[in-house]
């Protein structure tokens, strides 16, 4: 379920970019056309005419003008003076034709119309005066008196008309910068809020992703804790709470084989209460597990070291390891357990030794070998329990063979 929720705000993530980089893919596309029709505007509408503008201003200054002044020094020929104005009209007319095929406004067209018939009229100037100089009969010296005139007029309406195109180039930027400007801040704003709905959302995913990890910790943990319950539950003797016999297969195997190899005395003891048929059959089989219980909690007092271990081998009879100790001490453990359920005085009338309840112990305390079964160890200490049952009860029985 969490999962589910998890994928489902994952999902909605990948939809949040995908929409955001779409959007944004789209006004900066939709923008960047904008501005490009801008630029054309720009570029067409005001730089090529105004560049155009120049260049029939120089035509006419130096491919129109400057050959009649070098042909009135004879500096040019007829025919050379008559071609080049030819060539220089042709030139204006290319240009201020190309000229026109650019966008204009409505309130321009009155002054390029102006400018066009002033064109014309020095034109016709320019085409008069080209004949006149190819007219071998002419008897009066041609003037060129008005030609100052008319290139100075002309120059002045391109001028106009430069200046014209120059504000509608500088009105054009304007328009261009605005809308740049305001591109770069709808980008700017739509990335902002993308960024912080992909953020707000990440930020729930992380919230959840740690809560999961948290939880999976503490469920981690829970089971841990049951199986480490459950472990110790297998291994513990429910009446008693001692370990179980199941763990002293695994204990005495463990401890056998450690004592072996570090060369160490291994001690083991079996202990059976005495007389305890007559004790149940006495005051009953409920007290009789008390009884059980009471020997257990002795067994435990008694042995606290690290090393030692108590089991309930089943019925009344219980197993002791120790480890790391030397046989000495052992024995007289075993004498201690003893001791100590002699002095809880639990109340045995059936008992053909003591009026109180006691029990027998059969130990045995070896190196292990590798050559020695570890079953003879548990025969040993069988043997000496029933010895110690032999010789009277309330006794400790005890091999040391080193
Ligand atoms: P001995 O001194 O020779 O050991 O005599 P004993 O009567 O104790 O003989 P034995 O060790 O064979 O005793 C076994 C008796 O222990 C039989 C049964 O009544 C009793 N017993 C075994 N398991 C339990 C148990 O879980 N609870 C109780 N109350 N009694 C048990
Ligand atoms: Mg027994
Ligand atoms: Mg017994």
């Amino acid at each position: 379920m969490e999962s589910l929720k998890l994928k489902s705000k994952l999902l909605y993530l990948l939809l949040m970019l995908g929409f955001g980089l779409v959007i944004i893919g789209l006004i900066g596309y939709l923008n960047i056309q904008n501005i490009k029709r801008h630029m054309d505007t720009l570029y067409f509408g005001s730089l090529l005419p105004l560049s155009e503008l120049n260049a029939i201003t120089d035509t006419y200054h130096n491919d129109l003008a400057s050959p009649l002044y070098r042909w009135s020094n004879q500096l040019l020929s007829d025919e050379q003076t008559a071609t080049k104005i030819s060539l220089g009209l042709e030139r204006v007319n290319q240009l201020w034709a190309s000229y026109l095929t650019h966008d204009k406004r409505p309130e321009e067209m009155a002054y390029v119309n102006y400018a066009e018939t002033q064109i014309q009229s020095i034109e016709r100037y320019f085409s008069q005066t080209r004949t006149l100089i190819l007219d071998q009969n002419r008897s009066l010296p041609l003037s060129l008196n008005t030609l100052d005139d008319n290139i100075q007029s002309i120059h002045n309406t391109i001028q106009q008309l430069i200046a014209y195109e120059n504000a509608s180039a500088k009105y054009e930027h304007s328009i261009l910068l605005a809308h740049y400007e305001n591109a770069l801040m709808q980008l700017i704003l739509f990335l902002g809020v993308i960024l912080i709905l992909v953020m707000s959302i990440a930020w729930k995913i992380f919230a959840r992703i740690e809560l999961q990890q948290q939880q999976l910790i503490e469920s981690t943990e829970a089971l841990q804790h049951l199986n480490h319950k459950l472990e110790q539950a297998s291994y513990t003797d429910s009446l008693t709470a001692l370990y179980n016999r199941r763990y002293f297969n695994i204990v005495y195997e463990r401890e056998f084989k450690r004592a072996m190899r570090s060369n160490k005395p291994f001690v083991f003891m079996m202990l059976d209460i005495d007389f305890f048929k007559q004790y149940n059959d006495n005051y009953g089989h409920l007290q009789g597990d008390i009884a059980l219980q009471s020997v257990a909690k002795v067994l435990k007092s008694t042995l606290q070291r690290p090393g030692d271990y108590p089991f309930r081998l089943g019925g009344e009879e219980f197993g002791i390891i120790l480890s790391d100790i030397d046989c000495k001490n052992a024995r007289s453990m075993g004498e201690r357990i003893l001791a100590n359920i002699e002095s809880l005085k639990i109340e045995h009338k059936g008992s053909k030794i003591l009026p109180t309840l006691s029990v027998s112990i059969g130990g045995i305390c070896i190196i292990p070998t590798a050559h020695m079964g570890e079953d003879a160890l548990i025969h040993t200490a069988d043997t000496n329990l029933y010895a110690a049952k032999e010789r009277g009860r309330n006794q400790v029985v005890f091999s040391n063979t080193l």
